[in-house]
């Protein structure tokens, strides 16, 4: 149903497009699974604004010549997605503080000097921490599985809104430690077994789009009563996986809300304009705007 109703509102913004339009889009390789064009155009059309967004599926080797010619044509911004988010600061002329840490961008704003990136990832998760969770970090002790592009944007957020404690577990140590080094005195790396005592666990790698989850470093048995475990990956996969955590008290929530929030940071910036939620949530998850202060026991994925 969400499908059907964000198809329609892509067709008919399409078909209805002028000379006047404002065009935006979102790049990636593969980008057809994307819900982007669905919460960005479900956006616009609650504004009333007269915007197209659509997905550009654009190799890595040619996404610096996407972009010059998504300028030249005057788009006023492009989301950013797997591979190109390292490309894309690489190619802005101004880059926000978190991308200089972070070395990649989310978002690209064109202007008359050229691009400028910024990164709404590690915002959007503490949005959706906050409003959709009821969970604020300032204080409490978090833990980040993964130590890729995702999670290094999740330690340091955790970090900047005042967590007492950012733990790093992941896969390849090298790269955890990387991770923590964007958190110096904040964020260390430790063993999976060391996430069980944290207020808010972090799952940033693609690990749980399969049910079984293989090579996953944490098990969901483990965590329980006072924890929320906050996964990035929002497919029903991920939610089966969770379950146990679930039946144990934790509050389980996936990176919908997230995907959301990030959306709407990107839309506040182009646009200007205070971001409808509402609708936005509606794209995805028709009758699913979460309610202040509560995390789903199991949310429905998107
Ligand atoms: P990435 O840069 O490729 O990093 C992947 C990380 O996951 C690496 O740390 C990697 O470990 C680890 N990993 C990969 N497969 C694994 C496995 N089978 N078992 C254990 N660890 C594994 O990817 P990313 O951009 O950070 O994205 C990570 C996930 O977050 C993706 O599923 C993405 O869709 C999701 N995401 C969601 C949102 C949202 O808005 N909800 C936003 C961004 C990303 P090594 O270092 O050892 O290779």
């Amino acid at each position: 149903m969400a499908e059907a109703a964000g198809r329609d509102a892509e067709t008919a913004a399409t078909a209805g497009r002028t000379p006047g339009t404002t065009l935006a889009g979102v790049i990636g390789d593969p980008v057809a699974h994307s819900l982007s064009p669905r919460i960005h155009q479900a956006a616009y059309a609650a504004l009333g604004l007269d915007w197209v967004y659509v997905a550009f599926e654009v190799p890595a080797p040619l996404f610096g010549e996407a972009c010059s010619g998504a300028r030249a044509l005057g788009l006023r911004g492009l989301s950013v997605t797997m591979p190109h988010k390292e490309a894309a600061a690489a190619f802005a002329v101004r880059r926000s503080p978190v991308v200089r840490r972070l070395g990649a961008a989310n978002t690209l704003t064109f202007g008359s000097k050229g691009a400028v990136a910024d990164s709404t990832d590690g915002d959007g998760l503490l949005d959706d921490l906050r409003e959709g969770a009821g969970f604020s970090p300032e204080g409490r002790r978090c833990g980040v599985v993964g130590a890729g592009g995702a999670a290094r944007a999740a330690v340091l957020a955790l970090a900047g809104a005042g967590a007492s404690e950012v733990l790093v577990v992941n896969r390849t140590a090298a790269r955890a430690f990387r991770a923590a080094a964007l958190a110096p005195g904040r964020a260390r790396v430790t063993r999976p077994e060391e996430l069980d005592g944290c207020d808010l666990v972090v799952q940033a790698t693609p690990a749980t789009m399969t049910e079984r989850a293989e090579g996953l470093l944490i098990d969901p048995g483990r965590f329980g009563s006072g924890q929320l475990v906050y996964d990035l990956v929002y497919l029903p996969a991920a939610e089966a996986f969770w379950a146990p955590a679930a039946a144990n008290g934790a509050k389980v929530r996936t990176g919908l809300g997230m995907l959301v929030h990030q959306a709407a940071r990107q839309v506040r910036l182009w646009t200007g304009c205070v971001p409808p939620l509402p609708a936005m949530w509606e794209a995805v998850r028709p009758g699913a705007e979460p309610p202040a202060g509560s995390a789903a026991a199991v949310p429905e994925a998107g």
